[in-house]
């Protein structure tokens, strides 16, 4: 019998787990680990509440874990809990899937200051993530910005956008729908350091903008290339920018009091205020012959009293596993770290592509394991049991299967579209649903 670990239960793990278990079948024991006490990882806590079809995801997973060779244990934080090398003693293979969590910094003066947030943090506190219950981001001010041209920021200035009306069928969580209700927010500036042609925003998360109830969005025609140049983009790309080229084309609509500025060729340089965020000192760039933004010298102020930097993110660092620094995730080779050890997902590739990426990803990882060890031969390792008998040791109590399930009956567990989260959310919480 085989024993394999996965570490990490959002996308990248079950796809692994699915892909590992149609290829040893009942020759084989799959654990898929997670830090928290549900899984899913980014689609629980990442995925807009607003967008509801995606997170369906989800019931492919759960079919996934009803596998009788896949077990949940959760509850269970690889690194503090029990070592990678541990895992490797108890396991014939450990399989890295453990995302990447953490905000990439911006490395400008004043990002410490209070109203400064990632954006980790800000998606965290809306899709009801226990490290960020009581993140209270300020959102009493006329003003904020959020920096970075991808979906993720797209995503934080819609939120920051819609009314109470517009959360209808989401899931978002009930202290974050409240503290949106009394936002003071008029203005969302979304800055970029580059230009319309270089943005990573897909075509439905920008179409979204020019249907928002209140907000209305405002494009500079002046700063796009000539039509023509479009040409030359792939067709979805094209399409995002003929979104933000009629964006461009429309005057704001008047009776929409708040508006959605797209601020590109905006580098942020510092961050200013007494005490907290009050404004971005914010320099003029332009594109030099290899794409890439140069500074002009020319500064300017955009007031913001609330700053969401969504520029990328990074996987942690785990002990004893060698680390990319600049890419922000596990060195790998194919999703070979070393000796039966393997990153999928974001800690394999960093933070890009879609759900869907991470299937390719974690089938590939699968058969680079089943080729290395075919089912049938090998030591026969402790694996689950094991486990369970060191963190017993440790006064560490994982959670199963069952345990998520009972969780997810609970008014804090998992929502139903239309029904939001009425309390935050806390790892205690979540324990204290099981009785214990
Ligand atoms: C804000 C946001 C919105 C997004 N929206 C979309 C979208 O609309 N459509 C789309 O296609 N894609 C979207 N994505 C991308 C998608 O979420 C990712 O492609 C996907 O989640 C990556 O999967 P993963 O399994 O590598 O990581 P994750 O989903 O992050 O899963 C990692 C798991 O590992 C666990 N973990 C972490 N550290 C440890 C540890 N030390 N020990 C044990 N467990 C640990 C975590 O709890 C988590 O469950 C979005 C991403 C973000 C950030």
């Amino acid at each position: 019998m085989r024993h394999f670990a996965i570490v990490g239960s959002g996308p990248a793990g079950f796809y692994t787990a699915e892909a590992l278990n149609k290829a040893y079948g009942e020759r084989a024991r799959i654990d898929i680990l997670d830090r928290y006490p549900v899984p899913y990882g980014l689609i629980r806590f990442g995925v807009a509440p607003d967008h509801q079809s995606l997170k369906a995801v989800s019931k492919r997973y759960d079919k996934v874990a009803e596998e009788p060779g896949v077990d949940f244990i959760g509850n269970v934080t690889v690194g503090r809990d029990v070592s990678v090398d541990e895992l490797l003693e108890l396991y014939d293979a450990v399989i890295l899937a453990i995302g990447a969590p953490h905000d990439r910094k911006l490395g400008i003066p004043g990002e410490d200051l209070p109203g400064v947030i990632g954006s980790a943090e800000f998606v965290g506190w809306y899709n009801g993530h226990p490290d960020f219950a009581d993140l209270g981001p300020p959102l009493d001010g006329t003003h904020a910005a959020v920096i970075g041209n991808g979906n993720v920021a797209l995503d934080c200035a819609r939120i920051l956008s819609k009314t109470h009306h517009e959360f209808e069928g989401s899931d978002i969580v009930g202290h974050a729908l409240e503290a949106l209700d009394g936002s003071a927010i008029k203005t969302v500036t979304i800055l970029g350091r580059r230009g319309p042609h270089q943005i990573a925003m897909t075509p439905k998360e920008l179409g979204e903008l020019g249907h928002l109830e209140e907000s209305s969005p405002v494009v500079e025609a002046a700063d796009f290339p000539p039509v023509e140049a479009d040409d030359a983009l792939d067709p979805g790309h094209r399409k995002s920018i003929t979104i933000l080229r009629e964006f461009a084309a429309t005057p704001p609509d008047a009776t929409k009091p708040r508006r959605l500025v797209f601020d590109f060729f905006a580098r942020p340089v510092a961050i200013q205020g007494d005490g907290k965020t009050e404004r971005i000192i914010v320099e003029r760039t332009m594109l030099d012959q290899n794409g890439a933004a140069r500074g002009t010298g020319e500064t300017y102020e955009v007031p913001a009293s609330l700053v969401i930097s969504a520029i990328g993110y990074s996987t942690p660092q785990i002990d004893g596993v060698p680390y990319d620094e600049r890419g922000g995730k596990f060195r790998n080779e194919g999703g070979i770290i070393g000796n039966r050890l393997y990153a999928v997902g974001w800690a394999r590739r960093g933070p890009t592509g879609t759900i869907g990426t991470n299937r390719p990803d974690g089938y590939e990882v699968a058969e680079q394991v089943a080729s290395a060890m075919p089912a049938g031969s090998g030591d026969d390792r402790a694996g689950a049991e094991g486990l369970k008998a060191l963190l017993a040791e440790r006064g560490v109590l994982p959670t199963d299967y069952d345990d998520w399930r009972k969780i997810e009956e609970t008014e804090i567990g998992r929502a139903r579209p239309g029904s939001p989260r009425e309390k935050l959310v806390r790892v205690e919480d979540w324990l204290s649903a099981l009785g214990g």
